[in-house]
């Protein structure tokens, strides 16, 4: 899509977005950027920071993906935001290719000493079949891969449908294909040589496309269709034998709580940022490229956790680097009550909002910290569609007529549990039910 073809909102839903295909969401066209295995270079950084504040609302999703997704971008300006990107080379040829290359690589990829394989080249060549075989197109635009280089970090929690996980054996490096029977959760299928694991994956692929039958109502998640066909018929499509028995692993370490804060004596060394409430300021971004140019190896490493890594920091550094950390205002300790919360910019960026959303979901992370020890508690959402985060959550204040609705358990768009409440009387309904 360009910028002079106004999506149907109703179509719009559902979408993968891209660069190429920009989705509408409350605050404006939301335009995605795929970046190669995650990499960002401090030069991109301060390109893009720009670009968010030329073109965008100056925020900066960072998606459960690994991508940067530019918000508030005005109709007029997607065409310009475009061009300033293909000339970054951060569009693809046409939107099927860019629908289709969905890698989340580890984000340490090449530089984790405790890793099975390296898994760059893999990703690398995985991405080009996927751009090269046109057959493979005709995938579901959510369908995606992850290549997990076995090494320190796991990314067992990204929500993709098929997983290449590194493995060392007695022969020498191997890698685990896993399909996902379930959101995130892995049935291990076959342990192939690392030559042979793009035709292994491509088969996988070409299976689901066999198996949804060119229906455009087919199960489109690799766990609906193992619900509905049946493994054995994964298998039978996409000529896997009798499947691996599941395979002890030691636990690894994942997670926004695992990489926050200083890892420069670790192995593979790097300091881990949170994007407060998953989204960088266009400020946020640069300084991040400056501080990946000017105190380490000029190169940031996305995750799908809502945090980058900047990989190559000596720890001799930190002292002169911890007070630019503060003055971004980023996420550096696991124990920061902003990790328990995801909210949209509310008022300040957008027109459906009649509530500061981002601000009181700052006020409210001290009390949604203590609902729950880690993980995502609370979602502030300044009107009912639910931009930041379209998933339920255990609690979702939903902004209406300046006050706020509260869901349990549910999506913005639900049955509310109590409605018209101030915020300070939010505040008190999450106090009552969190643990003293
Ligand atoms: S107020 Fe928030 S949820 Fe509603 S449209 Fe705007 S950004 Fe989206």
């Amino acid at each position: 899509m360009t910028g002079r073809d106004r999506p149907d909102p109703a179509l719009v839903r559902g979408w993968c977005p891209g660069a190429l295909r920009p989705m509408e969401t409350g605050d404006g066209f939301l335009v995605r950027v795929r970046l190669p295995s995650g990499r960002l270079s401090a030069e991109l950084a301060g390109e893009l920071a720009d670009l968010s504040r030329r073109y965008g609302n100056e925020l900066i999703d960072l998606s459960q993906r690994a991508n940067l997704q530019l918000r508030g971008v005005e109709l007029e300006n997607i065409a310009p935001l475009q061009e300033r990107l293909a000339a970054l080379g951060l569009v693809d040829r046409d939107e099927a290719t860019e629908a289709v290359k969905n890698i989340v690589a580890s984000p340490l990829s090449g530089l984790d000493p405790t890793a099975a394989i390296d898994g760059r080249a893999l990703v690398e060549a995985l991405e080009t079949r996927l751009v090269e075989d046109t057959t493979l197109h005709a995938l579901p635009a959510k369908f995606g891969f992850v290549v997990d280089e076995g090494g320190r970090l796991a990314l067992d929690d990204v929500a993709v449908d098929v997983r290449l996980r590194g493995l060392p054996t007695a022969d020498g490096p191997r890698v685990l294909i896993e399909i996902a029977t379930a959101p995130a959760h892995w049935q291990p299928i076959a342990v192939e040589a690392l030559d042979d694991v793009v035709d292994r994956a491509a088969a996988l692929a070409r299976a689901v496309i066999t198996l949804r039958a060119g229906s455009a109502d087919a199960p489109r998640r690799m766990w609906e269709i193992v619900k509905t066909a049946g493994l054995a018929a994964v298998f039978h499509a996409a000529g896997f034998g009798e499947k691996t028995a599941e395979i002890p692993t030691l636990p690894r370490a994942r997670g926004a709580e695992a990489v926050l804060g200083d890892h420069t004596h670790a192995p593979g060394a790097f300091l881990g940022l949170g994007a407060p409430f998953g989204r960088f300021t266009a400020d946020q971004l640069a300084l991040l490229g400056d501080l990946a140019g000017e105190r380490a190896i000029g190169e940031i490493r996305l995750t799908p956790w809502r945090a980058v890594l900047i990989p190559g920091v000596k720890p001799e550094k930190m002292p002169r680097i911890r007070p630019w950390i503060a003055a971004g205002r980023f996420v550096f300790s696991p124990e920061d009550p902003r990790l328990a919360v995801v909210c949209c910019s509310g008022s300040s960026g957008c027109r459906s909002a009649s509530v500061p959303a981002r601000e009181d979901g700052e006020t409210l992370a001290p009390v949604a910290r203590r609902l729950t020890r880690s993980g995502l508690t609370l979602h502030v959402s300044g009107c009912e569609k639910g931009c930041a985060h379209p998933g339920p959550a255990l609690f979702t204040l939903t902004g209406r007529d300046g006050r706020y609705d509260l869901v349990r358990a549910g999506r913005p768009w639900d049955e509310p549990w109590m409605t018209g409440l101030t915020l300070e009387e939010a505040a008190s309904a999450l106090s009552d039910l969190a643990p003293l």
